[in-house]
């Protein structure tokens, strides 16, 4: 098995949702950009006529430091380097032929995740008294999820907005190790694996390729596009911050929600309502509708207009109906430590049971 092999993973899971085929990716950005509200009206319907999933619940993972410089974009003005954000995971649960499935979105198994080139080297310079005032492990993704009454076994589908820092090898085994979810596969774009196969310099210190050479294929299941994976649960292609970036898509009982990682808070997709210093001001100065969360500079006009796509496809808060339901799967929290990245709005979860 090489990462190579891994592109040629097999397809075969849902349905594919054809409403976003009408934006011409050939054309200006500008066009694209026009034509994917359009379409995104098309989406929507097309999802509420799929149904809902039967639960979605939301569990935190890790608290941890990161970048304001990546985090929100050129946009904050507070002179702390760090932001302090909050990795969730999502449980979405539906039936399916009398059958129970269970989807977990980014479940990020943080202890690996910190071999990633750029946080070991950011961990490496980091006092570990300072690490432990900033950091917070809330739980692990088996304890999440022995919380919620799940066996490791119901587990069907694992997938990630996108596969930055993210080392699989507990959750689906390699060649010589067993498997953590002995019996789910992790769903992926295609395009997510044919980058991890041949890195762009910009794209390295965010990977951990070798942990993916000896996976073993079966396990991966490749998505090309926009894929219903259950009743009102979909993977949507959201290019940009990876170029197989998708965005978790779900109907519950509040409406449409979008969950991903293009923005840290849901302000940033509504920038005039934020009271974070200098986001609002720098949003009317340059003419952005949207804030995006930025480490990876090499398509950024894709992941704007893939924000775009996630704001045009979720509903507003029913709390507060000036944000979108948009669930930042890295969500910006309120820490002492950074002043000046407090968020106006925070979403902290999703909470659906239907019936
Ligand atoms: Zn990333």
């Amino acid at each position: 098995m090489t990462l190579t092999d891994l592109r040629d993973a097999g397809t075969g899971v849902g349905t594919r949702l054809d409403a976003f085929d009408a934006v011409d990716k050939d054309a200006s950005y500008g066009m694209q950009l026009r034509q994917v509200r359009e379409a995104a009206e098309v989406f929507r319907r097309d999802l509420l006529a799929t149904g809902a999933p039967s639960s979605v619940t939301t569990k935190d993972l890790v608290t941890l430091p990161y970048p304001v410089r990546f985090g929100l974009w050129r946009a904050a003005l507070t002179p702390s380097p760090y932001l302090s954000i909050t990795n969730r995971m999502l449980v979405i649960r539906w039936v399916d032929a009398g059958r129970t499935r269970t989807l977990v979105f980014e479940p990020s198994d943080h202890e690996r995740g910190e071999y990633t080139p750029y946080f070991a080297r950011m961990n490496a310079h980091t006092p570990a008294r300072l690490q432990s005032r900033v950091v917070t492990r809330h739980a692990t993704v088996l304890e999440n999820l022995g919380g919620l009454g799940i066996a490791p076994e119901e587990v069907d589908y694992l997938a990630f907005d996108h596969l930055h820092t993210q080392d699989v090898r507990r959750w689906v085994g390699t060649s010589t190790t067993e498997a953590a979810f002995p019996n789910a596969k992790l769903l992926v774009q295609r395009k997510e694996l044919e980058a991890m196969a041949d890195l762009h310099p910009l794209q390295r210190q965010w990977y951990q390729p070798d942990t993916y050479t000896d996976l073993i294929v079966d396990r991966l299941i490749a998505l090309d596009g926009d894929v219903l994976i259950g009743p009102g649960v979909a993977l949507v292609a959201t290019p940009g911050h990876a170029l197989g970036n998708q965005s978790l898509i779900l109907h519950t009982s509040d409406g449409i929600w979008a969950v991903s990682e293009n923005a840290l808070a849901a302000e940033c997709l509504v920038p005039e309502h934020s009271r974070i210093p200098g986001v609002a001001k720098s949003a009317r100065t340059w003419e952005r509708e949207v804030v995006l969360n930025s480490n990876t500079p090499e398509a950024l006009a894709d992941q704007y207009n893939s924000l775009v796509k996630e704001k045009a496809l979720a509903d507003r808060s029913q709390r507060d109906s000036r944000f979108p339901q948009f669930l930042p799967s890295s969500e910006l929290t309120p820490s002492p430590y950074f002043p000046g990245t407090k968020p106006t709005f925070v979403q902290g979860s999703i909470t659906h049971r239907s019936g």
